[in-house]
């Protein structure tokens, strides 16, 4: 029973792939070649098509919406609505994982199989779904198809979004079969869950077999522009210099040190990141005369991201007497966290302890659908291994034994709320 999930996601990871080959354990991996399935590209039909095939096959009654978002229905025994709904998405990064959104979608479709074949009367109905442009490599727009479900984006706007080469999401859709005809409305929905590879290193570095998601993290973005004076680099003597790297230099090792003294005493997951550092005039012999930077804050919790950006905007205002330089600060909008619901992660609790595993209540550092359904439904998710915890890479990869965990944490996750009265 096993290696019918295997099979599928062995199948389902052949689209994309160049040249098109299965892959079934870490040593064929090419750490070149990952998956590459963009929203509309003829991968992204294949799989999905393969996909519709597998939940037919399983008995799911297959629908489409109008924005590409899949559905396959298994009918309840005593309501048809409060519908089970769990998933995840089928497109990819360019030269991704193949588990990445593939597992959550053909986990689901095996956890149906299981419980027909246990003959198990499932109250509420279970929907299995895939959602279109989670990556948002094709459109340029990520989590696409729950943000239309849940209402943070028109449907006719997201479809009017266009690719690299100027086609627009609904001839995209259109061209590969899956423009569909109707909304899905989120308020036939009871709880959603999402399965999926942890995509760090967390889990595998302490050898534990799930990962229960509380929250996913939220964002803080802050733009730093620094003006100090451009200058010749033998004659300036260094008292006289108005140096912009140097003051940005301060800035990256004051966001790594707060970042580690926040994990350290608020017991946080805070993680502060500057990836990206603009030089100019970037010449050799020249003094910098500006900088510009960009500082990237993540937590659980909105407190946190405030705190934190407080903290390194007081600390760069300071660097403007210090080191004769003006730092112009620009803040995004916070891109809030969500919480996942008490209910779910207990459920998903209840299922891994009842198999005896290990198992983590941990923060998501990456964005997942559920962070949109979490916004209008009861959402949790399962986080299984990631080997060495790599992801958006070719080399990302899951062992089949903590594959087969995640979906028997799954089914009977699903199990459990999919009775009326587990209250
Ligand atoms: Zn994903």
């Amino acid at each position: 029973m096993a290696n019918r999930l295997k099979d599928d996601l062995v199948t389902a990871g052949q689209y994309g792939r160049e040249p098109q080959r299965t892959v079934s354990s870490y040593s064929q991996l090419d750490p070149d070649k990952g998956v590459t399935r963009p929203t509309g590209t003829e991968a992204n039909k294949k799989i999905r098509d393969f996909c519709v095939k597998s939940m037919v096959a399983a008995g799911l009654t297959v629908k489409i919406d109008r924005i590409g978002n899949i559905y396959g229905r298994k009918e309840g025994s005593k309501v048809s609505d409060g519908i089970v709904m769990c998933g995840s998405h089928l497109d990819s990064v360019v030269n991704g994982g193949q588990f990445d959104g593939a597992l959550g979608v053909f986990s689901s479709i095996e956890a149906v199989r299981r419980l027909t074949e246990e003959h198990f009367e499932n109250e509420r109905p279970i929907e299995v779904v895939v959602f279109t442009g989670e990556e948002g490599s094709a459109f340029g727009f990520s989590l696409l198809g729950s943000a239309v479900l849940a209402g943070k984006i028109e449907t006719d706007d997201a479809l009017m979004q266009k690719n690299i080469n100027g086609q627009k999401l609904k001839d995209a859709l259109e061209a590969i079969g899956y423009l569909g005809d109707f909304e899905k409305q989120l308020n036939t929905v009871d709880c959603f869950i999402e399965t999926h590879v942890e995509q760090g290193p967390v889990l595998y570095n302490e050898n534990i077999s799930i990962g229960v998601v509380e929250n996913i993290v939220g964002y803080a973005w802050v733009t730093v522009t620094i003006t100090g004076e451009s200058n010749h680099a033998g004659t300036t003597p260094m008292k006289m210099r108005k140096d912009a790297l140097v003051a940005a230099a301060e800035i990256v090792t004051a966001v790594n040190r707060n970042a580690n003294d926040f994990a350290d005493t608020q017991g946080s997951g805070l993680v502060g990141t500057i990836g990206k550092l603009v030089v100019f005039p970037n010449g050799i012999n020249i003094v910098p005369g500006k900088v510009e930077l960009c500082i990237d804050i993540r937590d659980g919790f909105e407190k946190n991201l405030l705190m934190m950006r407080k903290k390194i905007c007081t600390f760069m205002k300071e660097l403007e007497s210090r080191c004769g330089v003006i730092v112009d600060i620009q803040m995004s909008p916070i891109n809030t966290p969500a919480h996942l619901s008490p209910d779910v992660v207990q459920a998903i609790e209840g299922s891994t302890k009842q198999f005896g595993l290990s198992l983590k209540r941990m923060n998501s550092g990456a964005g997942h659908d559920a962070q949109n359904m979490a916004t209008k439904v009861k959402t949790g998710m399962i986080f299984v291994p990631s080997v060495k915890g790599i992801s958006h890479a070719p080399l990302e990869w899951t062992t089949w034994d903590d594959i087969e965990n995640g979906v028997a944490v799954l089914t009977q996750t699903i199990k459990t709320l999919s009775k009326l009265d587990r209250n």
